[in-house]
């Protein structure tokens, strides 16, 4: 990782792009899709593109033999633009029209997942004969993004799916996602033992267990390795549900490491006489990249460039008139007490959801930029 960083900071250093700006290390990105790989032989590994859908990280992912989790017809055609074969591509969303369905199958894709009898039915009659997935609602820890009850059925519901799917001529297999940046591998030991009793009621042999993506990645606390993650996800396959073949869809352990954010201090100052922090409004902001800085949800490591001294407390917030567009004010920041307008911050472990949360023009800000860096740079 140091390795990565020293080439993401020759490349800052050496073209001094405009900021913000994030950089990708796709020598990085291409050696964590092989790790998630090693960590889970013989499983299909599906990249999330959302994470981060820039064409060198697709190119990097590929490279490694994984394949790619697609969310619609966009990133169907991105990711065969890549050279990405359609039985490559598994269709996790489960919101969807007729016509992405029939979208995707015309371009090949034969694996969904769904969650309710209206796109099941949509699946039967736009995609015949394909596997699909009937994502569950698992309960269980809380990740630091989690889904809500956005997504997935309970059980019982699941069950009936499920024989839907067979009577329908579908292939059924059982999906769920534990949450994003999920610190917690007990979550997909609830995934798997309630996938195995929801087959059990249904009668159902499954084809296919997708268990997500979700595993977190390190800011300012320590998570599991992919190891560890490993370690507790084959336990309980044993113990619960050896038989299918088991899918992931990791997106943030591939590319948030490899990402590196660049930002410039816009303003310091003080808002109020009683209050000691200072507010350091930078060039990047919850519209423009930081979108997970949202209810402060992750927690980023900030690395002042080249200014040092001794450090006082902030308040970070971003450049747009948006009352929202405050980073932290409840999470401890400290900067140093020297920090100016015209400074530079990097914000390392950004390579997910940044970019590809930007918008496209709040207050005529335009989205983030990446740069690419390593192997993969020049394929775009
Ligand atoms: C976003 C998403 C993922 C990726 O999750 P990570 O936490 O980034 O690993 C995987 N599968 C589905 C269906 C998703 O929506």
């Amino acid at each position: 990782m140091t390795e990565s960083l020293n080439r993401i900071r020759a490349f800052l250093a050496d073209r001094e792009p405009p900021t913000p700006c994030l950089v990708v290390d796709t020598d990085l990105v291409a050696e964590r899709a092989a790790a998630v790989s090693a960590a889970f032989p013989g499983a299909l590994i599906r990249y999330a593109v959302k994470a981060n859908p820039a064409p060198e990280v697709l190119d990097a992912v590929a490279s490694t033999g994984a394949g790619f989790d697609v969310a619609g017809t966009a990133e169907i055609e991105l990711c065969l633009s890549r050279g990405a074969r359609p039985a490559e591509l598994a269709y996790g969303n489960t919101i969807k029209k007729p016509a992405d369905i029939a979208f995707a199958y015309a371009r090949g894709v034969r694996e969904f997942t769904t969650d309710s009898a209206g796109d099941l039915a949509n699946l039967a009659e736009h995609a015949p004969g394909s596997l699909v997935s009937v994502r569950l609602l698992t309960g269980g820890p809380d990740s630091v993004t989690p889904f809500g009850h956005k997504f997935g059925c309970e059980p019982a519901v699941a069950a009936a799916l499920l024989r839907q799917a067979v009577e329908a001529g579908l292939r059924p297999g059982i999906a769920f996602h534990v949450g994003s940046q999920q610190p917690d591998p007990a979550a997909w030991e609830i995934g798997i033992a309630t996938a195995a009793k929801v087959a059990a009621e249904a009668g159902v042999v499954l084809e296919r267990l997708n268990i997500g993506g979700g595993f977190a990645t390190e800011h300012r606390e320590p998570v599991p390795s992919l190891t560890d993650y490993a370690a507790a996800i084959h336990a309980a396959l044993r113990e619960h549900l050896p038989e299918p073949e088991l899918l992931l869809e990791p997106g943030r352990v591939i590319v948030a490491d490899a990402g590196l954010i660049r930002t410039e201090v816009v303003l310091v100052t003080t808002r109020a006489a009683a209050d000691e922090r200072r507010w350091v409004y930078l060039d990047v902001g919850r519209y423009n990249g930081m979108a997970e800085c949202e209810n402060e949800a992750v927690a980023y490591r900030l690395e002042p460039v080249g200014v040092k001294g001794p450090q006082g407390p902030v308040v970070l917030a971003g450049p747009t008139c948006d009352g929202d567009d405050v980073l932290y004010q409840r999470t401890p920041c400290a900067l140093p007490r020297s920090l100016k307008a015209g400074d530079r911050l990097d914000i390392p472990g950004t390579g997910a959801y940044t970019a590809s949360y930007s918008s496209v023009a709040f207050n005529g800000i335009e989205p983030l930029r990446t740069y690419c860096v390593g192997r993969f740079a020049d394929a775009g």
